[in-house]
């Protein structure tokens, strides 16, 4: 599954040869039994213009269930055949199809980046740390960081079709508020630079900044701000864009430099490129 670089999406992320063409409003594609309207169809169609194949979207339960909540909204990936995959929270099913749309046209996106060349980033093998091997226990990490950074590439989409409205993004606030004085990670990093990039609404972004000082987080409040003005100040256009945003992103995430490369072996290499994630050794250790 690691090698499949899947990436989730925390919003909080069939097979037949399809023909690319245009999209008429009147024939607007459907997913989920929801149908997606013509701007979301042309996403679709696309993605899997690119990729030669339908893609594959189901419903699923995508929390673990001790998460206590539906905090996963939608996920996606390729597989390792090259077969896009989108999955809905189940939660979805009740909450009709203006939300399920919007968190499918959120993964199409997602999808569309990957069709369109833009990279996936895994940690190597070679890299440990104190809990054991990085691309067992840090890898989550990574793929939040990266799906944050494509959140703000296709920004302007989410907004202009109003999609962001109808996604809710604020419920890692509560959870905040539960932990209390416990100690805090990288996750806490990311879930503050996702507040502050995403949340449309400066009073929650003040709440949960109050919940981090209360909370004793102040390492990632700092850390997840500085996150938050690298992506905010990126103005990323093309796939190799990427790389030196994430590299700046990560060295604040661990204190650490890393750098990347092309992982050559990868099987989807002809789609995207799967960056490798190295730590780099300090001066005069070469
Ligand atoms: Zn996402």
């Amino acid at each position: 599954m690691k090698r499949l670089a899947a990436t989730l999406c925390l919003l909080a992320l069939c097979c037949h040869a399809a023909a690319a063409q245009a999209v008429r409003p009147d024939d607007a594609r459907r997913l989920l039994g929801v149908r997606l309207g013509a701007e979301v169809s042309a996403w679709l169609e696309e993605v899997e213009g690119k990729l030669g194949r339908e893609v594959y979207a189901e419903f699923a339960e995508l929390d673990a269930p001790d998460a206590g909540g539906d905090y996963t909204l939608g996920a996606s990936y390729l597989t390792r055949a090259g077969v896009a995959v989108v999955r809905v929270d189940e939660s979805f099913r009740a909450r009709g199809e203006q939300q399920t749309r919007a968190v499918i046209a959120h993964e199409l996106l997602h999808l569309r980046l990957r069709a369109r060349g833009y990279p996936l980033f895994l940690f190597s093998p070679t890299v440990q740390t104190r809990r054991g091997p990085a691309e067992d226990v840090e890898q989550e990490h990574v793929n939040d960081l990266v799906s944050m950074i494509e959140h703000r590439v296709f920004a302007a989409e989410m907004r202009r079709t109003g999609f962001d409205r109808l996604i809710d993004l604020t419920n890692g606030l509560d959870a905040a508020r539960r932990r209390g004085r416990t100690p805090d990670g990288q996750a806490e990093v990311l879930n503050y630079a996702r507040a502050s990039l995403e949340w449309n609404d400066a009073r929650l972004v003040e709440e949960f900044t109050a919940v981090y000082r209360a909370n004793g987080w102040t390492r990632s409040l700092e850390g997840g701000r500085r996150m938050a003005e690298i992506i905010r100040a990126a103005d990323i256009r093309a796939p190799t864009e990427v790389a030196p945003v994430f590299l700046r992103c990560m060295s604040v995430l661990y204190g650490a430099s890393f750098r990347v490369e092309p992982d050559r072996r990868f099987a989807l290499a002809k789609i995207y490129p799967q960056m490798l994630i190295y730590a780099e050794r300090p001066r005069g250790r070469r």
